[in-house]
């Protein structure tokens, strides 16, 4: 049986794990200074168009293996070992390059810990469809959808599981060959590092089982869309969860409620970097548990920011439960940028100690135009130009980026959407759904 080769991977402006592999028994040697790395690369789209960038053929960094952002699966059936380490971009000199996304987000984290004392507590959950192999599918949510790929499923759970993942739940979703599996919170970067792993490994068993595994936001034009909704609280130095406060009536803390306030100023911008693919668009609207509205609610699917409360009774699993939920976010983003993003948002509105927006309680596109105007709420970019336009016109959301990434970010986005456009719809949807 092969070894295998040791993977260092790096998830760039278009949400791709790019990769460079070394024999295993290397892998050592590679800590310290890792393996270069031209970065004209991150000027790539999802498909072989490159933007316009400011690095030439020159430039490089060092991405460098974080052996705590690692994951391996043993030889499988024929199939040789799985092992992949995520990495930090660094300059020669060891800082973080300004480009790199696990450094943006590593930038929001620290502001968090540093100026408010706490730590961001987040997990995803992963929708994904299945295609290729043989399967007939099942009925939504039935145990026919679950039992008709058991080994993929079981395989999948096991590999999870054995990787270091913490899978809480694997289930089949509401779409044709839709799946969702979600693991146990992480802390900080940690969050991220295990969504994108999460991700890897579910590709990986469905490989195994000769089929493909596609998280993109929307596989086919007339199915059901994918989500990556993040779920999150904070945390203070002793794992006190700092998110809640049993005396008011959302038991948000006052924390919170600025942060969900932050989140809903500037969502017509963060959805430039959590939604950031055409496909994204076709995803994101109302009626689809997806949110189409920049809103805020107490446990209602159809807000973008939503409150979800512990079913606990006992007081203290009340507040260790209670969390918030970010839904328009999909696996088209890089997950640090989605945190990187979310926590600046959010720390926006703590900043100017905004007040808790008011709630909706029903469907924004149930509405009228006043009703939502009353509640604050305003519709989504309806596209990837719109969202980007949104983001060019937030100073302060721009401002989350060092120059050169918001120049670059822009330049590969722009092109993305021109090659769409260049599309119909249901052609964007079936090139994404080959890629992500
Ligand atoms: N698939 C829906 C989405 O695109 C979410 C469904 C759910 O709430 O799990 O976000
Ligand atoms: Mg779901």
């Amino acid at each position: 049986m092969a070894k295998g080769i040791a993977m260092l991977g790096w998830i760039d402006y278009v949400g791709l794990t790019r990769c460079r592999a070394v024999p295993p028994d290397q892998m050592a040697a590679r800590r310290e200074h890792g393996l270069g790395w031209a970065v004209a690369g991150q000027a790539l789209t999802p498909f072989s168009e490159i933007a316009i960038n400011p690095w030439g053929s020159i430039a490089e960094v060092r991405q460098v293996p974080d052996p705590s952002a690692h994951v391996t699966l043993p030889a499988y059936d024929g199939a040789a070992p799985f092992d992949l380490t995520l990495c930090d971009s660094l300059n020669s000199d060891g800082s973080s390059w300004d480009c790199c996304t696990r450094g943006f987000a590593r930038k929001a984290l620290t502001a968090l810990e540093s100026d408010f004392g706490l730590r961001f507590v987040g997990a995803f959950e992963h929708e994904f469809t299945l295609s290729g192999g043989t399967i007939t599918p099942g009925a939504p949510f039935t145990v026919e959808a679950l039992r008709v790929a058991p080994r993929f499923t079981a395989d999948l759970a096991d590999a999870l599981s054995q990787a270091g993942l913490e899978p809480e739940t694997v289930e089949p979703e509401y779409g044709y060959l839709q799946y969702e599996v979600t693991t146990a919170p992480a802390i900080g970067l940690a969050a991220a590092d295990r969504a994108i792993l999460t991700r890897e490994v579910i590709r990986e068993v469905a490989r195994w089982h000769g089929l493909r595994a596609t998280f993109s936001p929307k596989p086919s034009l007339d199915g059901v869309g994918n989500g990556a909704h993040l779920h999150f609280s904070f945390a203070d130095g002793e794992s006190r969860n700092m998110s809640f406060d049993a005396s008011t009536p959302s038991q948000a803390s006052p924390f919170v409620r600025s942060f969900i306030a932050g989140v809903m100023d500037h969502m017509p911008a963060l959805v430039a970097y959590t939604a950031p693919s055409p496909v994204s668009y076709l995803r994101l609207g109302p009626h689809h548990w997806s949110c189409g509205f920049a809103s805020f609610g107490i446990q209602n699917r159809e807000a973008a920011i939503r409150i979800c409360p512990s079913p606990a009774r006992d007081p203290k699993r009340q507040a260790s439960g209670f969390n918030l939920e970010y839904r328009p976010a999909d696996a088209t983003a890089s997950a640090y940028m989605i945190i990187g993003a979310l926590i600046q948002a959010g720390l926006s509105g703590v900043r100017r100690q905004l007040p808790l927006p008011p709630s909706c309680d029903v469907d924004p596109a149930e509405l009228s135009e006043a009703q939502r105007r009353e509640l604050g709420i305003v519709t989504l970019p309806a596209s990837l130009a719109e969202a980007l336009s949104a983001l060019e016109a937030d100073e302060i959301a721009s401002s989350w980026m060092p120059a050169t990434m918001r120049r670059s970010y822009v330049d590969v986005k722009r092109l993305e959407q021109k090659l769409a456009e260049a599309k119909v719809p249901e052609e964007v949807c079936r090139q994404h759904a080959a890629v992500y």
